[in-house]
């Protein structure tokens, strides 16, 4: 079989972080299994669908390392849309309604002061040719529904394994509105059907979609995809993530500094059974990615994990490419520098602050006057090295009575302007002699 995936946002707005774990979720497993991916942009919603947001998702989706074969674009395929509904209308499969939103809150109103599930009660069904004619006549349009077929509706899911559902529980579901514009149910089915997608991906709010879906895809003769329905994102505390999403999207990560490989070793980890983990690039994401491993359970994005992974994924970050990333900020660094510091760095930018240290201007810190007297005293004369510091802290403690962390930590606050740090053995000879001596003079240098 052609494995086949999809990710089919909608360009309403930027990509958060959940639906960014989506997208990636079907890329890994399409990828697993050399799959041919298509990003779908659904975007039959005309005053909320704009450009500028299409541009910045498939932006986003890139950076995360998400890229695809395909496009297409709902809004050419309405003809397609029309002529399933067609299809549909022949084989008695879709009917026309014509109750306002008042109207149909009204009988769910009703249907729920008597006890009843606010299920839509088909009366679309049972109307006539002359029922349908004095409508049009006061000038109303119809709005088409599915009709479903009362049964039960089974599948085994991917992530949330056995799912069942009464159909007769479902209200049949509108496909096509009265100014002729598509609803996703139904739009949906029939791009999956011509795109031979093989399996859909999709968070767990579109499950009871899917149960009405199967129905669809049925009658118009195309294959049921496998489906998976993946758990939603919540906080670290459970609470659900859409209050924060604003805050959460892709964009901003981003530009706080986050690197797109912490992101997605994240999300590829929430909500499965495996230890967070740091990978080194997709590649190995692809390699590593199993979709039984990811539960029912809710999964919490926690922001924290990011702060800590982020650190690693600097430390596993190639010269070359932090090179060419700082120098994009004018940074101009070599090999050694990068070794020195990229330890001690959580994100990238934060090699400013040990570039100024090296290269530029700080304020020193004098903590203790007599003791950097001393260390002046005892500066080593040869050239520096790496051993310098060693030797240098040894003899100031073989001849004074300073030593141990309260020495290291009033050295260090003078030479960088910091408490904490790189080592000092590999700073020292980066930083040089006339540096040194004049910070530790107390000169802003
Ligand atoms: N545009 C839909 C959404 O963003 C796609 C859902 C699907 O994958 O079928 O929810």
């Amino acid at each position: 079989m052609t494995v086949k995936l999809r990710f089919a946002p909608s360009p309403t707005g930027k990509l958060h972080v959940g639906n960014a774990r989506t997208a990636l979720v079907n890329y890994l497993f399409c990828k697993s299994k050399n799959g041919e991916m298509l990003l779908r942009i659904d975007d039959t919603d005309q005053e909320r669908s704009k450009p500028e947001y299409e541009k910045s998702i498939k932006e986003d989706l890139n950076w995360l390392g998400i890229f695809w074969e395909k496009t297409d674009r709902q809004s050419s395929r309405l003809k397609n849309y029309n002529d399933a509904l067609q299809h549909l209308f022949d084989i008695g499969r879709a009917y026309r309604c014509y109750e306002t939103q008042e109207e149909l809150s009204l009988k769910r109103k009703a249907q729920l002061m008597s006890g009843n599930p606010p299920v839509y009660d088909r009366q679309g069904l049972s109307l006539v040719d002359n029922d349908h004619q004095k409508f049009q006549k006061e000038g109303r349009l119809p709005h088409w529904r599915f009709k479903l077929i009362h049964e039960e509706v089974s599948w085994v899911d991917m992530v949330r394994g056995n799912c069942t559902y009464d159909m007769k529980s479902l209200s049949d579901p509108v496909i096509m509105r009265e100014d002729g514009r598509p609803i996703y149910t139904l739009a949906s089915v029939v791009d999956d059907i011509d795109h031979n997608i093989s399996h859909i991906i999709r968070g767990e709010d579109h499950v009871t979609n899917s149960a009405a879906q199967i129905q669809l895809f049925k009658a118009l003769g195309g294959k049921v995809p496998e489906l998976g329905h993946l758990s939603l994102l919540a906080g670290s505390e459970g609470e659900g993530l859409s209050k924060r999403l604003g805050s959460l999207n892709l964009g901003e990560l981003k530009q706080e500094g986050f690197e797109s490989i912490t992101l997605s070793s994240l999300l590829a980890k929430i909500g499965t059974s495996d230890p967070m983990k740091v990978f080194i690039n997709t590649d190995e994401l692809i390699k590593d990615f199993d979709l039984s491993k990811f539960s029912r359970n809710t999964a919490k994005f926690d922001s924290n994990d990011l702060y800590i992974m982020n650190k690693k994924s600097i430390q596993f970050m190639e010269f070359k490419e932090a090179k060419s990333r700082l120098t994009e900020i004018g940074l101009d660094i070599n090999e050694e520098f990068w070794r020195t510091i990229s330890g001690n760095l959580n994100k990238l930018n934060e090699a400013r602050i040990w570039w100024d240290v090296v290269y530029g201007e700080i304020d020193p810190i004098i903590d203790n006057s007599n003791l950097i007297e001393k260390a002046i005293e005892f500066f080593p004369e040869n050239n520096l090295d790496n051993t310098s510091w060693g030797s240098w802290c040894k003899s100031i403690s073989g001849n004074t009575d300073y030593k141990g962390r309260d020495l290291f930590i009033s050295l260090r606050k003078a030479i960088t302007g910091f408490e904490y740090g790189p080592e000092l053995s590999n700073l020292l000879p980066l930083i040089g002699k006339d540096k040194i001596l004049s910070r530790m003079s107390g000169k802003k240098s």
